[in-house]
C-alpha cells in the first residue's frame, strides 16, 4: 500500500518523525475527557522548520534539480513558504530568488528579516497578482545569464508538495496508540497541507475527522482546493480506487472560515486566546496568522462539546514562529 509512496524520489529536508506530543494539562483545563495531542511539525527544522519543509522534499526531489542552479519562489514579505526555500537552496548549494509582493517595513524584521539573512535575493512586485509573471521573468533572466531556475509554485501546493503530507499522516497513524476515534485539526490556505492529508488518510484507509481551518479563503473554496489536491496527487501514486477513496473521505472533511477574522495575517480575539492557552496550558507557541486561528476552532469545538469525549484530538502545528517578531 505504501510501496508507491515510497518510491516517489524526494530530498531530506526535513528532521522527521516530527513528535506527537500528548497535551493533558490543556485537556484538564477545557475540563474534557477528549485526548488532545499536538503534532509538532514546527519543529520540522530546515530554516526554522514548519509545514513547509515536507512539501519541498517532493518539489525538491534530485531529478528535479539536475542542472538547477537557482530557485525562485513568490509569496508576502513575511512568507514562511519563501524563508524555507531560501533556507533550502543554501542548504543544497543553490541560489535563491524571492519574488515580493509588498515592502517589508523598515527595519525588516521576522520572515523579511530571516530571507535576506539566508541569502536571498528580493524582487518586490506591487501587487499579488504580478507574481507569476514576476517569477517567468526572472526564470527567464537567469535562463539568459547562463543559469537555470526551478520556480516552486506559491506555497508548494503542488500535486507533488501535498505528498509530503502524505507521509506525514503516515508518521501520524504510526505514532498515535490507538488510530480510532481521531480528528485532526490544521490550519489550510494553499491547500497542499490539508490535501496531502486527505490522500495520506484514504490511502491508509483511516476514516479521520479531518477539519481544515481556512487563513484566508472561503470555507467552500479551501475543501476544493484541498480536494482537487489531494486527487491530483493521488495520480501520482497510482493505484486503482485510491481516487474514489479520496472521494469519500472527503466527505467527511470539514473546511471552516469562521475564524478569519479581518482578513489573512490580521490578528482576532479568538486566536489570541487560544495563544495563551496554549501557551499557558501546553507550552506550544502559536503564531498569529495561522496556527492561533486554527487552534482557537480547535478550542470552541471542544469546548462546545462537538467531539464525543472518548475521542482523541490532533492539533497539527504548521510553525509560522517568526511572525510573533514582526
Ligand atoms: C503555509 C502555512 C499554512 C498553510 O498551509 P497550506 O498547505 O498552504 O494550506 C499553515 N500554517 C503555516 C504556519 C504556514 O506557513
Amino acid at each position: 500500500m505504501l510501496t508507491r509512496l515510497g518510491a516517489i524520489p524526494r530530498t531530506e529536508l526535513a528532521s522527521v518523525p516530527t513528535p506527537l506530543i500528548a497535551a493533558p494539562a490543556l485537556a484538564e483545563h477545557l475540563g474534557t475527557e477528549v485526548r488532545i495531542y499536538v503534532k509538532a511539525d514546527d519543529r520540522t527544522g530546515l530554516g526554522l522548520g514548519g509545514n513547509k519543509v515536507r512539501k519541498l522534499e517532493y518539489e525538491l526531489a534530485p531529478e528535479r534539480l539536475h542542472g538547477v542552479t537557482e530557485l525562485v519562489t513568490a509569496g508576502g514579505p513575511h512568507s514562511n513558504h519563501c524563508r524555507v526555500v531560501a533556507a533550502a537552496a543554501a542548504q543544497l548549494g543553490l541560489r535563491c530568488t524571492l519574488v515580493i509582493n509588498g515592502q517589508a517595513e523598515d527595519p525588516t524584521r521576522g520572515n523579511a528579516c530571516l530571507h535576506r539573512l539566508l541569502g536571498a535575493g528580493i524582487v518586490t512586485v506591487p501587487e499579488r497578482q504580478d507574481r507569476e509573471p514576476a517569477m517567468k521573468e526572472e526564470a527567464r533572466r537567469i535562463g539568459v545569464a547562463g543559469g537555470r531556475a526551478l520556480v516552486v509554485p506559491v506555497g508548494a501546493s503542488t500535486p507533488r508538495g501535498a505528498l509530503g503530507y502524505v507521509r506525514a499522516a503516515v508518521e501520524m497513524h504510526r505514532q498515535i496508540d490507538s488510530p480510532a476515534h481521531v480528528w485532526i485539526f490544521v490550519c489550510t490556505s494553499s491547500g497542499g497541507t490539508l490535501g496531502g492529508l486527505i490522500l495520506g488518510c484514504a490511502l491508509l484507509d483511516w476514516p479521520v475527522r479531518l477539519v481544515g481551518v481556512s487563513a484566508d479563503e472561503p470555507a467552500a473554496l479551501a475543501k476544493d482546493k484541498a480536494v482537487g489536491l489531494a486527487l491530483d496527487a493521488a495520480r501520482l501514486l497510482g493505484q486503482r480506487g485510491l481516487a474514489d477513496s479520496v472521494r469519500a473521505l472527503s466527505e467527511s472533511v470539514v473546511t471552516t472560515d469562521a475564524f478569519v477574522g479581518e482578513g489573512y495575517g490580521a490578528a482576532t480575539p479568538a486566536g489570541d486566546e487560544a495563544a495563551r492557552v496554549f501557551g499557558a496550558r501546553a507550552g506550544l507557541i502559536l503564531d498569529p496568522v495561522y496556527t492561533a486561528k486554527a487552534a482557537a476552532a480547535m478550542l470552541t469545538w471542544v469546548r462546545r462539546e462537538r467531539i464525543p469525549s472518548s475521542d482523541q484530538v490532533v492539533f497539527l502545528h504548521t510553525g509560522g514562529h517568526p511572525a510573533l517578531f514582526r
